[in-house]
């Protein structure tokens, strides 16, 4: 049967700002903020002490608007208020489940809805953060890819989605100790490699430490396998590495991850090797989800064992089940398989721990991230992946 789905990237462009609209200050760098105010006609002194004071009051202060930046004079602020905001995505809803992760419905200036979650545990609180409006990847197990919209999120949007977390959490200023958002993962919607210069332009804001200042050891980065991009985001980027492997043989990955069929396993393990900053000390991260007798079997866990032996790779294996979706082609493993799947990978000394699936009863689990305006029944997401490959047929001639 031959999968619907594309295996490059369609993105619509973000439309430009409306004339007249105030520019948006959240996201920028503070050499771009001095640019800014340059543009808009402060004198260049004033432009390089402004953009200093603002810099710090958006993003080590979580300023919400100029009128609290009370180091700045009263007239600048009015003058700076006309011209610029400091804003954050639109909440359209925030949901809590019975086990405390909670997720958000955003909404973008432009009307796009994107989702946001945070998954508190004992010793760490984890904030998935979306690259994009849906994803053009159509990974089969994946309800973010049946979505039709598709824009990438910019840098706004990206640091924008933790600053509201913070905002939320009451964790202003920025607080090196005793935080509840401690940890970041790109697993939102989206494929992040491909809005690479948005993700990376966000996360800078995300790591610098007069910035939001979160360690990039506490930073996770999924690719579902964009070969071509994963050295730049060691060397530009340089947080933790997560790739989306889910399966050991062509002819699997092929089907579930259709981007196997442009960037093999090989390749991407390859590409694994050379990943910058990967050590003993610092893996990375095999996400498997564990599909009911399609990739579940001993052979696969022997096979993944193999893979990761062959190419010396400082590997962890993070067995994700399943998480249903309604119309989803696909059934969770059974427990059992599961433990059996995580043992095989435990006695070669590889560890495998098996991700407690958090979130379910809001569809905030992995993979199960879609707008709520767009759910759609199977047939109607057969006849968008048709569009989505005539599409990239288009834009391929
Ligand atoms: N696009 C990136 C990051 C977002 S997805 C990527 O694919 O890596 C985050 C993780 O959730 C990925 O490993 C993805 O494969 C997994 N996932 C997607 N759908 C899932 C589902 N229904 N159940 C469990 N995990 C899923
Ligand atoms: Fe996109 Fe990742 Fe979902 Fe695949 S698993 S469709 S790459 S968000």
């Amino acid at each position: 049967m031959a999968i619907p789905g594309l295996i490059d990237p369609v993105p619509v462009p973000r439309p430009e700002a409306e004339a007249g609209a105030r520019v948006e200050l959240v996201g920028k760098s503070k050499e771009q903020i001095r640019e800014a105010l340059a543009e808009a006609g402060m004198d260049a002194r004033q432009a390089k002490l402004r953009a200093k004071q603002i810099w710090h009051q958006i993003y080590n202060r979580g300023a919400t608007s100029f009128e609290v930046m009370s180091d700045i004079a009263k007239p600048h602020r009015a003058w700076l208020a006309e011209r610029f905001s400091v804003g954050r995505p639109e909440v359209v809803v925030e949901q809590v489940s019975t086990d405390g992760t909670r997720k958000w419905l955003l909404k973008t200036h432009d009307g796009h809805d994107f989702e946001m979650v945070f998954i508190p545990d004992a010793d760490r609180g984890t904030l998935c953060v979306s690259s994009q409006v849906g994803c053009t990847l159509n990974c089969r197990f994946c309800h973010t890819g049946t979505m039709r919209l598709v824009r990438n999120l910019d840098p706004s949007e990206i640091v924008g989605q933790v600053m509201l977390a913070r905002d939320s959490l009451g964790e202003w200023p920025s607080q090196p100790e005793g935080r509840l958002l401690s940890n970041i993962v790109m697993m939102g919607m989206g494929e992040p490699l491909y809005n690479f210069d948005n993700v990376r332009d966000a996360l800078k804001i995300v790591m610098d430490g007069d910035g939001l200042a979160l360690s990039k050891r506490r930073i996770t980065l999924s690719t579902s396998g964009v070969v071509p991009m994963m050295a730049r985001a060691g060397e530009e980027i340089g947080v933790n590495l997560a790739v989306s492997l889910h399966a050991v043989t062509k002819e699997i990955r092929d089907e579930i991850v259709p981007l196997n069929r442009k960037y093999g396993i090989e390749e991407l393990l390859e590409a694994c090797a050379a990943y910058p900053g990967a050590n003993n000390a610092r893996r990375i991260t095999f996400e498997y989800v564990m599909l009911k007798d399609k990739n579940d079997s001993d052979e696969d866990a022997r096979e993944l064992v193999r893979l990761i032996r062959k190419y010396k790779l400082p590997a962890k294996v993070n067995l994700i089940p399943f998480n249903p979706w309604p119309g989803a082609p696909y059934d969770t493993s059974t427990n059992e398989r599961v433990e059996r799947f995580s043992d095989i990978i435990f006695e070669a000394g590889i560890s495998a721990p098996i991700r407690r699936p958090r979130g379910r009863d809001i569809m905030a689990a992995c993979g199960q991230l879609k707008s709520a305006a767009e759910k759609k029944t199977r047939a109607e997401l057969d006849r968008i992946a048709a569009e989505k490959q005539a599409q990239l047929e288009q834009a391929a001639a």
